[in-house]
């Protein structure tokens, strides 16, 4: 569950390098591929689409900006509609404005698309948008809820994007580090980048964005450097009522090494990479990858194995080859990861999971759909 800093980032140098060749090799056959794709149909594809609203956690006046933007695909048409509700002390939400057309983007719109509602939407409300997106004849729509600055339920964390159901989907508190000065800018819009620029970036684990809910938490916490200072992480004040959610981590402005433990987790705030690394662990049960790190062998969807045999006899159910195992360094464990996997990876930019990580974040949003 650890993860050095230095050490990662010479690895990440060194395997740039290495991989300049089969890298450039892989890139110029998908252009072609996509030269020939092209040359061949320019047939219509599904649309996909991902959304998100700034900032995050609006005050009751700030400026509300809504955007659509593409992943891939045909988009002809977008809707966005929004409804706004109240919220009381006590969480009790009553309707004050039904849902409505904001805006329409009609004859092919390019992407992205974004529309703002000036001077806020006011105290104590919740607000839900929906993004309705047609293309090739069909029809995707991304319903987002968000709660406006400060939410009113005492020592509760704010929804800030949520878009399931609480007890079915994979929750997640952003705890701000009391070594934070600048809330606004670095903590708000690091939450917001961390939803758009990892969780959304890193290609399987955005397959399931309608299975990551988000919030901010009104108490501060305190990451602590795994190597200098025991311990542990120093937890909220309301740590009590952060049991719903499987994923708490601490967003931090020093340089430290950070670590998941007892429940929580830390990452300098910038680092899109560290987060989704030490999601793995937090939120899907995931070991380290990397020489000197915490291994073990799940029961279920294991990424590292207590043996050369076991990691040989489970490649093909995620589609690898016995030839695919290999050992972690000079631990005694083993693993089918290639070396740019996630969970072998940190830092500030996202690594895609390799197959058997996918098959294990697959396994435990599945859990959660089943309320486990
Ligand atoms: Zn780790």
């Amino acid at each position: 569950m650890l993860y050095t800093n230095s050490g990662t980032y010479q690895k990440l140098t060194y395997m740039k390098e290495r991989n300049k060749k089969p890298v450039f090799r892989a890139v110029l056959r998908c252009f072609m591929g996509i030269i020939l794709l092209g040359s061949l149909s320019s047939c219509k594809e599904n649309p996909e689409t991902f959304v998100i609203h700034s900032p995050i956690y609006p005050t009751s006046s700030n400026d509300v900006t809504f955007t659509c933007n593409k992943i891939s695909g045909t988009v002809e048409n977008v809707k966005l509609y929004v409804m706004v509700s109240n919220i009381n002390s006590a969480g009790t939400i009553s309707a004050s404005v039904p849902e409505s057309l904001a805006q329409e983007w009609s004859s092919s719109p390019t992407l992205p698309v974004s529309w703002t509602k000036s001077g806020g939407y006011g105290s104590n409300k919740i607000v839900k948008y929906r993004f309705v997106v047609t293309g090739n004849g069909k029809t995707y729509t991304h319903s987002v809820t968000f709660a406006t600055r400060p939410y009113p339920v005492a020592d509760m964390p704010a929804p800030v994007y949520c878009v399931g159901d609480q007890d079915k989907v994979m929750n997640v508190v952003f705890i701000p580090d009391t070594d934070i000065t600048d809330v606004m800018d670095s903590f708000y819009n690091a939450v917001r980048k961390d939803i758009s620029d990892a969780f959304h970036k890193e290609q399987w684990v955005r397959r399931f964005r309608r299975s990551h809910n988000f919030y901010i938490n009104p108490a501060t916490g305190h990451a602590h450097d795994y190597d200098t200072e025991p311990g542990g992480h120093e937890k909220p004040s309301n740590w009590s009522n952060l049991s719903f959610a499987q994923g708490k981590v601490i967003l931090h402005e020093r340089s430290i090494r950070d670590f998941s433990g007892s429940g929580v987790y830390s990452t300098e705030y910038f680092n899109r990479g560290t987060i989704l690394h030490e999601s793995g662990h937090g939120l899907y049960g995931m070991a380290d990858e990397y020489q000197g790190g915490s291994h073990w062998q799940a029961d279920d969807c294991p990424n590292t194995f207590t043996s050369l045999a076991n990691a040989q006899s489970y490649a093909p159910s995620v589609g690898l080859t016995s030839a695919d195992a290999n050992k972690i360094g000079t631990d005694n464990f083993w693993e089918l990861c290639n070396d740019s996997c996630m969970m072998e990876q940190t830092g500030l930019n996202v690594w895609p999971y390799y197959a058997p990580c996918r098959s294990r974040i697959l396994f435990s949003i599945l859990q959660r759909a089943q309320g486990n």
